[in-house]
Parts: C-alpha cells; structure tokens; sequence
C-alpha cells in the first residue's frame, strides 16, 4: 500500500488517524480532504490504492460511498453508528470494511486491518464453484480483500490448479458435478496439511453431519448458505491469520536462532519420509555427513564466546551456501552440523563433505577489523542401508566423525561399514 485518501470533516479525528497510519507505516503517503466534493477531485487526479472514507460528510449522505464503490475503489467506511443491521447495510455496499469511530480511539482495528490487507495482497485464493453466479460473487468479494482469485467449476479443474500452482487457500461448493467438494478436499489432505493448504467449505445442506464430515477431513472452516458478505470476510480472515500464525510458530520451533538453520525437530520431522523413499526404491541412495568443527573449544576460549557465534555462523553460511537445493542442513548440536543427501551414493557424499571442507578452509572470518581466522572440519559420511532408522545412520556417521578427529582433523571418513566404497572414491 503506497498511497490513500483519507475523506472525513472532522479535523481533529482526522488528524489522529493520520498520525497513527504515518507511526504504523512510514513511507505511506496519506492525502486528506473534508468533502465529498473534495473526494472527486482528488479522486480524479491520483491514484489510491484505499480510500477511508466517512458516511456522513457536507454534501453527501452515503452515495459518494457507492459511486466510489462503482468506480471500482477500495473503501474503507467510517461510521458512527454502531447498531447492527446499520453496520449489515454499509457492508453490502461492497466496502472493503468499516471502522467505528467510537471503538476506534487508537486506531487499533484500522492499523490491523491495514495490514491484513498488505499481507492478502500476494496470497492466491482457488474458488471451486459451478454457479456462475456464485463464483462472481466469491471473485468481487475476495478481490475487495485484495487477494488473487483463481476460479475452477469442479474438484478435477481444482486440482489440476493445485498440482500446478501456489494456492493459500481453497474456497469450495460442496454439490458439483465432475468431484464433488468433499472428494475434493480428501484429495488435497493427501497433498497438504491444514497449515498448508487452508480450506472453507461451503454449503446449502442444512444437515449438520455434512458440516462434520468436511471438518473431520480436514476443512478448517465451513460456511452454510446464505451466509452474510461480512461472515464470509471474517472466515477466509480468520482463516488465513491463523495458517499465517501457526506457519510462523512452526518456522520459529524448526529453526536455529544463531544460524538460522533448520533443528533437529526439523530433522525427525522429514527424515522419515527421506528414509521411506531410500527403504522403498533401493536404487535411491540416500547419504548422511555429520560435520564438526575442529578444535571450537580453543576459539571460544581465545576470542570469547560471541566470537564463537559468529565462526558458528560464518560456517553455517558457508555450508548452506554450497550444498545442492535438494540436501538439507540441520545444526545438529552446538558445532556439529548435518546434511541429509537424497538422491546421493557415499561416494558422492564424500565428495561434497570434501569440498565444504574445503570451502570451510578458505574462508577467513573477520572478528574484528583487521582481524580474521579460519577454522577446519572434520566429516564423517555414512549411506543408509535397507533397515536402518535415523539413529543408526547418525551412528554410522558418527563413529566416521570420531575417526577423522583421531586421525589428525580437518579430514573427511567413511562409516566403517561402508568401507568398500573408499578406495572407488579416493580414485
Ligand atoms: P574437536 O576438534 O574434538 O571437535 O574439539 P572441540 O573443541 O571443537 O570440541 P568440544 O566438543 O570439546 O567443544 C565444543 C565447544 O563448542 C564447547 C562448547 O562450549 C562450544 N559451543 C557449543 N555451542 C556453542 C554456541 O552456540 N556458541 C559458542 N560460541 N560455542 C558453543
Ligand atoms: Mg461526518
Ligand atoms: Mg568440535
Ligand atoms: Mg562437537
């Protein structure tokens, strides 16, 4: 959001909503006027991308509102009216919303809806409807929200969308013909979790089982027409804040604050599904490298600890850098790290640990001006063999890791079990 139009006669409110909009979102540039005579012309001559404005002004009672809304303007109405069918009727203006000047001493709800409406800006939202009618409906209200409207008039058209594109959430009819909407939903669970991929069903059936039904597989909201314009903002809202909030919560419990790498939660959370595709098609290697860095202790003990972070970070960088798309790097322990390598034979994962040993090398650290360091690695390389779990295969690596210390550092070894490989990987 870069630019609004701000339209309300009285001054002093007027300036208090200025005054938190610039606070909450610097940068915004905010053009105020008084009067509905005022609005047109400065309508006429910019582009805004809101305009809050409010219903009762010298010179109209309301219909500026509506012409607004015709000319196809985001509106954000100000009443000071609280009563409810009131607040039904402004909403079937096909506002965007509508503040209460009373409730709004701070602006609270304005600034929240400010940003709600910056973060639907980028998410895409599939409506799966045969009703022509509806499917506009659904496409001028979720536009309004400032969100992407995909259409498809069944379950097949909807997945063929899904399996091709970013959706954030799904909005479905229930009764189509081709697959209907719970069939729907039952197949984009098999793709994607709540979290993932939100989903509101709605429906006329007035039988309440059938809204059990769509929530015991997975719906995250159901919406039983008719339902008013105002409900149906608030659902996909709700909705998408909290698969926001919990997408959030769950990026924050998966990753190292220090280095921003993933954890070992992160790591027990998709190992088995890695070790399911290595168990299932032999022929998938799947590889394992567990690297420490050498002798950490002495830095922490020479530079001090918060130097200490920053060779633990500096290293995470590195290695995160030259690791393919495919592998995944956790941080394993305080200097330990480890790559899970899909796809790759140990050879091949000795290889690559050789290389970020390398890389590791090479690269110098400033820890103050004028003053840098380098640090060593050692690696240990083990594949996953027909029977393993995670533990067996850190294991492996780990008793590898343990024969590159003794051996000097700063090396690369195979797990013992896989010595056969080392002579082929060596050539
Ligand atoms: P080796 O070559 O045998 O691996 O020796 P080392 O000194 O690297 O290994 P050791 O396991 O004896 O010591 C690891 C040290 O890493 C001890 C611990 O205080 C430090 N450490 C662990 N986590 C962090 C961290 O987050 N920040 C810092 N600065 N130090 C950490
Ligand atoms: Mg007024
Ligand atoms: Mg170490
Ligand atoms: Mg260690």
């Amino acid at each position: 959001m870069k630019k609004i139009l701000i339209v309300e006669d009285d001054k002093f409110y007027s300036r208090q909503m200025v005054d938190a909009l610039s606070k909450h979102f610097p940068g915004l540039i905010v053009h105020t006027c008084e009067s509905a005579k005022e609005l047109f012309e400065y309508v006429e001559k910019n582009e805004y991308d809101l305009i809050i404005a409010d219903l009762m002004l010298p010179g109209g009672e309301g219909e500026h509102i509506e012409k607004l809304v015709d000319a196809g303007e985001a509106v954000i109405v100000i009443t000071g009216n609280s009563d409810f069918e009131y607040r039904r009727k402004i909403f079937n203006l096909d506002i965007v919303d509508y503040i209460i000047k009373s409730e709004n001493e701070r602006f609270e709800y304005l600034v929240n809806l400010l940003h709600r409406l910056e973060r639907n800006r980028g998410k895409r939202v599939l409506v799966v409807e045969d009703s022509e009618i509806f499917q506009k409906f659904f496409g001028k209200m979720l536009s309004r929200q400032q969100l992407h409207v995909l259409e498809a008039a069944n379950g097949v058209e909807a997945l063929k969308i899904i399996d091709n594109e970013v959706v954030d959430l799904v909005i479905s009819d229930y009764v189509m013909p081709k697959m209907d909407g719970l069939s729907l939903l039952i197949e984009i669970r098999k793709r994607a979790s709540m979290l993932k991929m939100p989903f509101i069903a709605v429906s006329s059936y007035n039988d309440n089982g059938e809204v059990a039904k769509f929530l015991r597989h997975g719906a995250n909201d159901f919406l039983k027409k008719p339902f008013g314009k105002e409900e149906l903002v608030w659902r996909i809202n709700n909705t998408l804040d909290l698969a926001d909030t919990l997408r959030k919560e769950h990026e924050y419990a998966v990753k190292d604050r220090l280095t921003g790498l993933y954890n070992r939660y992160y790591l027990d959370e998709i190992a088995p599904r890695l070790l399911a595709v290595a168990e299932r098609y032999g022929e998938q290697p799947l590889s394992l490298v567990i690297l420490d860095v050498d002798h950490f202790k002495k830095i922490n003990d020479t530079y001090g600890h918060l130097a200490g972070d920053k060779v633990l970070k500096s290293v995470a960088d590195i290695l995160r850098k030259k690791i393919r798309n495919s592998d995944t790097i956790v941080r394993f322990g305080g200097e330990e790290f480890l790559i899970l390598m899909p796809s790759t034979d140990i050879k091949r994962a000795y290889v690559a640990a050789e290389k970020l040993k390398g890389a590791v090398k090479e690269n110098k650290i400033e820890l103050k001006e004028g003053e840098s360091i380098s640090v060593t690695i050692s690696a240990g390389v083990a594949q996953f063999k027909k029977g393993m779990n995670l533990d067996d295969l850190i294991k492996c690596a780990d008793e590898a890791l343990y024969k590159a210390k003794s051996n000097g550092r700063n090396r690369v070894e195979m797990a013992k079990s896989c010595e056969e490989y080392r002579v082929a990987a060596m050539q």
